[in-house]
């Protein structure tokens, strides 16, 4: 496919890009201050900011094209509606390596048995938003509206726990990504499934698998 890549100068655009191509994508990369011309090509994906990803999402879905956005804290809704209206798609998951869909799944089952749990997300002192996105999905899919730590620190990549208290025992969920690399199957697994979507707003690694 031929790939617009929004933010393909920053941390996971860096990671990411040469794996996309690896893979045999075509990618042009578009940077703050670029202009975002996206017109003719297949989809569009965004690892930018909360503030810029919705103006990047607009331009594309203004040109004709789908998007697939990893970016987190911001709200996908206005431009979920603009895409359905265009007979378009926009994925947005808030985690795009599969040990961290794992993780959510494993804890929205063990909420069923146990109803107290806090959260805890760590992250590298470089990320804009708390909590993480990961972590206010995992919330909403467990219930009860668990706290959530959030932790920036020097030497972190992305992290979370899930800690379930019951009367005598504990009960830890934790995944770890040491490397930005883990969200390039989850990216292209996005990529691959775009067009069989339904047209508008997708969210959620886990509903492709
Ligand atoms: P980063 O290193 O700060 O990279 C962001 C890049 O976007 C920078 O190169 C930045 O340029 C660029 N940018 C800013 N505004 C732009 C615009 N209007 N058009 C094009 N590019 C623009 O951040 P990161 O660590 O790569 O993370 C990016 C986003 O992805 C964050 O929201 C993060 O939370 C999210 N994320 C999501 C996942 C997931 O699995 N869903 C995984 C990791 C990260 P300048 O440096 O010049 O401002």
């Amino acid at each position: 496919m031929k790939i617009a890549f929004f933010g393909a100068d920053g941390k996971v655009g860096r990671a990411l890009v040469p794996m996309l191509e690896r893979a045999g994508h075509e990618v042009r990369g578009i940077e703050l201050g670029d202009e975002p011309d996206v017109r003719g090509l297949d989809a569009a994906v965004d690892f930018t900011t909360p503030a810029a990803a919705p103006g990047n999402v607009r331009a594309a879905l203004e040109q004709g094209v789908s998007c697939v956005v990893g970016t987190t804290g911001w709200d996908a809704h206005q431009a979920g509606e603009l895409a359905r209206e265009n007979g378009l798609r926009l994925f947005v998951a808030p985690n795009f390596s599969l040990g961290a869909v794992l993780m959510m799944r494993f804890a929205a089952e063990a909420a069923q048995y146990f109803p107290r749990a806090e959260i805890v997300e760590l992250h590298g002192e470089a990320k804009k938003d708390a909590p993480s996105g990961t972590a206010a999905a995992t919330a909403k899919l467990i219930g009860n509206d668990p706290v959530i730590h959030s932790v920036r620190l020097p030497g972190l990549v992305a992290h979370q726990e899930v800690i379930f208290g019951g009367e005598g025992q504990l009960l830890t969920i934790r995944h770890d990504t040491t490397a930005r690399e883990s969200f390039a199957d989850g990216v292209l697994l996005a990529l691959a499934k775009l067009d069989s979507l339904p047209p508008g707003l997708t969210v959620g690694l886990d509903s492709l698998l």
